[in-house]
């Protein structure tokens, strides 16, 4: 057990990991992402990422990317991959009445105010982001609070690409997540799981990548409410993520799986970048939220650790 003995204060955050408790009190100069880094550092110091997540069965058995030290990290002999889509303009976008495309506008420059400065606006769930639990159930954390910890995790991702090409509408069943078991080893309990449907090669284009028909309907794929329910109780995801707009695929209307994964306190990532970089399993995902207060979601910097040299 370690302490870190800091000044306590309205702010202070107390973060218990695996045989690790660190307290961290914020100080101006201690923005947030220090404080997260803070954390993650405190957890190395006694050993590698196997002590950023508890439970014994955070990572599998063979899983080597729980030996990763921070020093590795720093010194750039690990492979990292930003799984984040770019903000701009032409980013895709929920076509709700009220969701707007990314804006940015300058509100200031070097040769007029001496610096250069701009002001941004967008929806909370735009481009790569996170679902918060109060999404589409009362009673559940806001972003602002889901705990820090929940935030670290083992990542795994299951393949539907294939499937997905065939059928727009595909969703996850309970069995390709058996047959990946069956190939790759059990899921570690507490990861997140993200599934790789190819759509993000149509994220240059918003009408493709939303892919509507002539009703206006979606056709995207997702997961189905089964894996989901199966994968909240017996794996115990801390997240589920996808590489579309949409956790449910395209023509959900009752949003089933928001409510399964939601409900249970769990939060969702959509419009996840890259997935084609990762291996089906052995990475650590660090998941960056923007921390609105009472937020439903937000924008996410979203990190994948892998083992070996880039
Ligand atoms: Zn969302």
């Amino acid at each position: 057990m370690l302490n870190a003995n800091l000044p306590k204060s309205d702010d202070e955050t107390q973060v218990t990991l695996h045989g690790l408790t660190v307290s961290c009190q914020p100080r101006k100069s201690f923005d947030r992402p220090g404080l997260v880094w803070f954390v993650i550092a405190s957890a190395f110091y006694v050993g590698g990422l196997a002590n950023v997540v508890s439970g014994d069965d955070a990572f599998g058995k063979n899983d080597s990317v729980r030996n990763i030290t921070l020093e590795q990290l720093a010194a750039g002999d690990v492979q990292l991959v930003d799984l984040t889509h770019g903000l701009n303009d032409k980013s895709p976008f929920w076509p709700g009445a009220d969701y707007q495309p990314f804006e940015l506008r300058t509100i200031a420059t070097i040769e007029k105010n001496g610096v250069f400065s701009k002001a941004f606006a967008m929806p909370e769930h735009f481009g790569t982001h996170l679902d918060a639990p109060c999404h589409f159930e009362q009673g559940q954390p806001s972003l602002d609070e889901i705990k820090s910890t929940d935030l670290f995790a083992s990542g795994v991702v299951i393949d539907v690409s294939m499937a997905a090409e065939a059928d727009p509408d595909y969703r996850l069943s309970v069995a390709d997540v058996a047959n990946w078991e069956q190939a790759n080893g059990p899921i570690p309990m507490r990861a997140i799981v993200l599934l790789k449907t190819g759509w993000s090669r149509f994220w240059d284009s918003n009408v493709r990548y939303r892919n509507q028909d002539l009703q206006g309907k979606m056709h995207f794929p997702g997961f189905s409410v089964e894996a989901a329910r199966w994968l909240v109780k017996e794996r115990q995801v801390r997240g589920v993520g996808i590489d579309t707009l949409s956790i449910d695929h395209g023509p959900s209307k009752d949003f089933i799986v928001h409510h399964v994964v939601n409900g249970a306190g769990r939060y969702g990532l959509e419009n996840v970048a890259h997935l084609d970089k990762l291996p089906a399993r052995n990475f650590f995902l660090i998941v960056a939220p923007i921390k609105i207060t009472t937020g439903t979601g937000g924008p996410t910097r979203l990190f994948a650790v892998l083992p070996g040299n880039k």
